[in-house]
C-alpha cells in the first residue's frame, strides 16, 4: 500500500480530478471494446463491427446494452473473455428462474474486488487490524467472499462468520471486540432484534458502524438498525453481473449519496422506457460497463435497480461521482389495482413509526380478481397491548395517501415473523388461488 498514514485508502485513484479520470475512462473504455469485441460470442454479437477508437463517453450510450436476460443465453461461460487457464473464482447467483448468472474472475479481477471493498471499509473507519464481522454468506453469493477480499486488502482482521445463528454472533462480537459488522440490513435488523429481546444494551459491544446493502433498504430501516446496535450505517451496492459488492458505498458523511468506484464501473442513467440518458439528478435505470474488467467483462449492462447519479462535494475529497439510494428494481414494482407501487415505499411508511417492528411481509394477494395488498408486520413490545385499532387505521391511512391505492395492515405477535439470517430478505409474497395462507391465523 503506497498510502501515506491517516490518509484515505487508494487515496490518488478516489480523489483524481474530473477531467483527469473522464480521460483514463475514455482510454479504458477503447482499450476494453478493441479488447473484447470479438472475444466471446456474446460481445461479437453486441458490438459488431464498431471501432474502438469512434467511442467517447458522450456517444457510448449508442450502443445496444445488454440486460439479464441476454446474459443469461450465454450460460455458463460463454461471455469469457480470457483463456480458461486465467480463471481463478467463480461464483453465481441463484436468480428466480432457473439458471443462475455465472460470474468469473481472473486474479486481476480479484485485486479490483478487493481494492474496491478496501475503500468501503476505509470510508467506515476500518484500518489495519480493525475486527470486522463479516456475517453476509459465504459462498457462490458474492457477498461473503467480496467483502472478505475488501478486509484482506485493507489488512483488517476478519471474523467470516456468514449468517445465522445470531445468539454465537452476538457473543464473538462482544467477546472479540468487534468494530464493524458488514451483513444486509434485514440481518442487521435481526440481531438488533435480538439484542432488544435479550435486554442486551448496545452500548455494552464495541461495534462502531455498519456496512450494508445486497438489498433495498430505507431511511426508517437506518435508523432504526443505528438505534438498535448505536452504530453508523452506510450502504454498499453492488452486483454479480459487475463483480459483486464494492460498485458502490456511502461515507457517514455522505449518508444519501453512495460514492460509484467510476474507475472501474463506468455508470449511465437511462430513461427506462426510451433508452435516452437522463440528466443529473433524475431518476432513471443504471448502466454499468466494467471498465477493466478482464474475465467476463460488460459493455452498457442493464440494471434494472432505479436511482439517479449526482457530482457531490465530499468533505473528505473523493470526486467519484455519486448514485442515491436505490429506489426500486424496475422488475420488482407491484402493479395493484393499476397503481405502480415500490415495496420501498411500503417499507418507509412502516419505519417510520416506531409503534412497529423492522420486520415485515407485503402479501399480494392474487387469488381474485382484484388483487390486494396487506402489509404484515409486528408491534413494538410495548405497544401490543396498547390501542392496536388505531394504530392500524393510521398506518392503513398513511399508506394509502402515500402509494394511491390502499394496502391493508395486520399484527403478528411480536416476534412472531420469520427473520432473514441467511442470504436476501423476500419481502413480497404472492398468494395465488388454490395455495394456504403464507400466514395461517392472520390472513384468511
Ligand atoms: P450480489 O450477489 O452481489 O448481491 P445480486 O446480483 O444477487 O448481487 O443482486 C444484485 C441486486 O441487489 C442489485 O441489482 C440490486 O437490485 C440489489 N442491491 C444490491 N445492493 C443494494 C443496495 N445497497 N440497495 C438496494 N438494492 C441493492
Amino acid at each position: 500500500m503506497t498510502d501515506a498514514p491517516g490518509q484515505m485508502f487508494d487515496h490518488a485513484a478516489q480523489t483524481m480530478p474530473v477531467e483527469a479520470r473522464r480521460e483514463q475512462q475514455l482510454a479504458d473504455l477503447r482499450a476494453l471494446i478493441g479488447r473484447v469485441k470479438d472475444a466471446s460470442p456474446q460481445h461479437r454479437a453486441q458490438l459488431g463491427d464498431i471501432d474502438p477508437g469512434d467511442i467517447t463517453l458522450e456517444n457510448l450510450h449508442q450502443i445496444p446494452a445488454v440486460g439479464k436476460k441476454d446474459l443469461r443465453e450465454y450460460y455458463p461461460l460463454e461471455m469469457l473473455c480470457v483463456d480458461k487457464s486465467e480463471l481463478r473464482r467463480i461464483h453465481a447467483t441463484s436468480g428466480t428462474s432457473g439458471r443462475p448468472t455465472i460470474v468469473a474472475y481472473t486474479e486481476g479481477d480479484l485485486e479490483v474486488l478487493g481494492r474496491t471493498n478496501a475503500r468501503v471499509l476505509d470510508a467506515a473507519g476500518a484500518g489495519p487490524g480493525t475486527p470486522v464481522h463479516n456475517a453476509y454468506g459465504y459462498g457462490l453469493f458474492t457477498g461473503g467472499l467480496g467483502l472478505h477480499a475488501g478486509i484482506e486488502h485493507l489488512g483488517a482482521c476478519t471474523l467470516p462468520i456468514s449468517g445465522g445463528m445470531t445468539e454465537r454472533q452476538v457473543l464473538l462480537m462482544r467477546d472479540l471486540g468487534t468494530e464493524i459488522l458488514t451483513c444486509t440490513p434485514s440481518y442487521a435488523a435481526a440481531i438488533a432484534d435480538y439484542l432488544a429481546q435479550h435486554d442486551i444494551d448496545p452500548a455494552s459491544l464495541p461495534l462502531r458502524a455498519g456496512i450494508l446493502g445486497a438489498e433495498p433498504w430505507s431511511e426508517g430501516m437506518r435508523e432504526s438498525i443505528e438505534k438498535g446496535l448505536g452504530i453508523t450505517a452506510i450502504d454498499i451496492f453492488g452486483m454479480c453481473e459487475l463483480q459483486g459488492p464494492g460498485v458502490g458505498f456511502e461515507t457517514p458523511a455522505t449518508k444519501g449519496q453512495m460514492f460509484v468506484n467510476e474507475d472501474y464501473f463506468y455508470p449511465e442513467c437511462i430513461d427506462p422506457a426510451t433508452g435516452e440518458t437522463v440528466a443529473e439528478g433524475e431518476v432513471g435505470e443504471l448502466v454499468f460497463t466494467t471498465l477493466r474488467k478482464e474475465a467476463v467483462p460488460v459493455v452498457r449492462y442493464r440494471t434494472g435497480d432505479l436511482a439517479s447519479l449526482q457530482r457531490i462535494d465530499d468533505p473528505a475529497g473523493r470526486t467519484l461521482i455519486t448514485m442515491s439510494r436505490i429506489v426500486g428494481r424496475a422488475d420488482d414494482m407491484l402493479i395493484v389495482r393499476g397503481v405502480n407501487v415500490f415495496p420501498s415505499e411500503i417499507e418507509a411508511v412502516l419505519l417510520d413509526d416506531d409503534r412497529v417492528s423492522t420486520a415485515y411481509t407485503i402479501v399480494i394477494d392474487e387469488r381474485g380478481p382484484m388483487p390486494s395488498m396487506t402489509a404484515v408486520t409486528e408491534p413494538a413490545p410495548e405497544v401490543a397491548t396498547g390501542d392496536v385499532p388505531a394504530l392500524l387505521r393510521e398506518l392503513e391511512h398513511r399508506l394509502r395517501d402515500r402509494l394511491g391505492v390502499s394496502c391493508s395492515v395486520v399484527l403478528a405477535e411480536p416476534g412472531g415473523l420469520p427473520r432473514t439470517e441467511i442470504g436476501k430478505a423476500v419481502r413480497v409474497k404472492r398468494w395465488k388461488s388454490g395455495e394456504d395462507s403464507p400466514f395461517p391465523g392472520l390472513l384468511r
